[in-house]
């Protein structure tokens, strides 16, 4: 059967990474997480300093490290994906709120986006590939067979984001995260450097009122729409 590339956007926290990974995993496709290596660049950041106290971001300083910088990602002993920051696992420390609170910001800087996306765009050299992200339709692969473009109210988004961290022992609360949500939103949509934005020809979907089994059926039918047509 022909390889095709899966282009899933759309906004913060709406599972666009849980419909990605299980499409990935049923039909053998590898699944890159777009969002994690920026949250890998802004962890990196934070680490080394880069980040003043009103929040501003050392850019000289980052843009002549980011050859440091490599991100990659491994599946632990169950079989769920890790992400690596220089042969480290980091997998948990990239998904509080430290890193949720900076990531924006650093996922608006062209040196960032023009590295990540370089990286990305080898990544799918050989097609079979599942990319969740906010520019994977529109920039990274313009020319991707199929296009997801994946919202949910903001609400929603932010209670599957509290449960997930809450199972994680993370103690944010739930206006915490509502709150980062609808800023990263802003921060994606309005930046300057490939802004979120859907595709022309993306297939929209809200799950608000899926189950998870639901959304993964749905995608599962465009998948098949698409390599059968
Ligand atoms: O997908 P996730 O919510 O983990 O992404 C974290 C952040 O990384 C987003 O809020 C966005 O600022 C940035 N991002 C991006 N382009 C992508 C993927 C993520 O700008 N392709």
């Amino acid at each position: 059967m022909k390889k095709i590339i899966v282009a899933i956007d759309g906004h913060s926290s709406c599972g666009k990474s849980t419909m990605a990974k299980s499409l990935a995993k049923s039909i053998g496709y590898t699944y890159v997480d777009t969002g994690a290596m920026y949250r890998a660049v802004t962890l990196f950041a934070i680490r080394n300093g880069m980040f003043g106290t009103d929040g501003s971001i050392d850019t000289d300083s980052l843009s002549s490290r980011m050859n440091e910088i490599t991100v990659s990602f491994r599946n632990d002993a169950c079989g769920r994906q890790e992400t690596l920051l220089n042969g480290e696992v980091v997998e948990n420390e990239i998904r509080g709120m430290e890193v949720s609170g900076k990531v924006s910001p650093i996922a608006t800087l062209g040196f960032v986006r023009e590295a990540m996306v370089c990286q990305q765009r080898r990544m799918g050299q050989e097609k079979g590939i599942v990319m969740d992200g906010r520019d994977i339709g529109t920039v990274v692969y313009p020319d991707a067979e199929l296009k997801i473009f994946v919202t949910a109210s903001d609400e929603v988004r932010a209670q599957r984001r509290f449960d997930e961290l809450q199972a994680k022992g993370d103690s944010s609360t739930f206006e915490e995260i509502l709150k980062n949500v609808r800023e990263r939103d802003y921060i994606d949509s309005h930046r300057e450097i490939s802004p979120l934005r859907q595709a022309d020809d993306a297939i929209v979907l809200d799950n608000s009122n899926m189950t998870i089994a639901e959304q993964d059926a749905w995608l599962m039918a465009r998948y098949n729409e698409t390599v059968n047509s």
